[in-house]
């Protein structure tokens, strides 16, 4: 099952299905990175706050695939935003993966009544002039950040990584990334694996096909254009969520599942979360 990649607006490539480590604790991350890698997954999105960066680093060596084969997503924690400690947390996120690079770079939460993220932002611009980040993008933002962050810094942000699942599906960022060439990319696309999928909508989409809910989900994601990073530590659950290149949802397929939007957040509220 080969992954496809997508181009982000400064032309570096990303594939669309990656693996997520939150959550993960360091000491388990290479065990489950080196899983993943071995099931064919070239991206990983990992992050300060995760505090497994190390584990991450230690799968990406021992797997001996090429560095340029593999695209490494960290994130910078909201205690660093700000220009000086932004380049300082940068340089002990790398030091802890064991790379000279990363493919992508985030802000994790806007904090907008912080006022750092421009400040943040502007590290970030140096880092990728640096050739020390490939891409450089956020997470959590809302489209009035974003409409602010174009206004005060040069380079669009590659990416924007938000919670979206069929419960979230997220209409209005998804039109405003696309409008200024961001791509989308979907934080707990399963839903966590929680209510979403037992679905009754969803489970009987996945008896159409002979694929599991979370194949299901996983494929509405890639067909609407979502860059997805599913997270588990089962090995046949890691290779399940790879497995999603084999079949189409058809168009009453994509109806019946644009019905589950319900704006549910599992996750806290950008406009508020300032927890550092
Ligand atoms: P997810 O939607 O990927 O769900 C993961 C959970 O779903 C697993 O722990 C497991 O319980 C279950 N699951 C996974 N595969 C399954 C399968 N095939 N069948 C049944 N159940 C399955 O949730 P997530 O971990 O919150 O999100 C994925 C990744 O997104 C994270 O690991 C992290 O990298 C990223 N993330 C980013 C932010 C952010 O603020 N930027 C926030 C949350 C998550």
């Amino acid at each position: 099952s080969k992954v496809p990649s997508i181009s982000l607006n400064n032309g570096v490539s990303m594939p669309q299905l990656g693996f997520g480590v939150w959550q993960v604790p360091d000491d388990e991350a290479a065990k489950a990175v080196g899983t993943a890698l071995d099931a064919g997954y070239r991206s990983i999105d990992t992050a300060a706050i995760y505090e497994n960066e190390k584990g991450t680093g230690q799968a990406i060596a021992a797997s001996g695939i090429a560095r340029e084969e593999l695209f490494v997503t960290t994130k910078l924690w909201n205690t660093d935003q700000g220009y000086d400690s932004t380049l300082r947390a940068f340089d002990a996120s790398l030091d802890r993966l064991g790379l000279d690079y990363v493919d992508l770079y985030l802000i994790h939460w806007p904090m907008p009544s912080k006022g750092t993220f421009t400040d943040t932002y502007k590290a970030f611009e140096k880092i990728q002039a640096d050739g020390r980040a490939k891409a450089i993008g956020v997470s959590n933002f809302l489209p009035e950040h974003l409409e602010q962050l174009l206004g005060e810094t040069s380079v669009v942000p590659a990416v924007n990584q938000i919670e979206l699942h069929p419960q979230l599906q997220q209409a209005e960022s998804r039109a405003f990334h696309a409008r200024h060439g961001i791509a989308t990319e979907a934080w707990s696309p399963l839903g966590q694996g929680k209510g979403l999928l037992e679905v009754p909508t969803i489970v009987a989409i996945s008896q159409k096909y002979g694929k599991t809910p979370a194949q299901v989900v996983l494929r509405w994601h890639l067909q609407l254009g979502n860059v997805v990073i599913p997270k588990s530590v089962t090995p046949s659950r890691i290779q399940e969520n790879i497995d999603v290149f084999g079949f189409t949802l058809d168009d009453d397929d994509l109806a019946a599942l644009a019905a589950l939007d319900e704006a549910k957040r599992l996750g806290p509220d950008p406009a508020e979360f300032e927890v550092v």
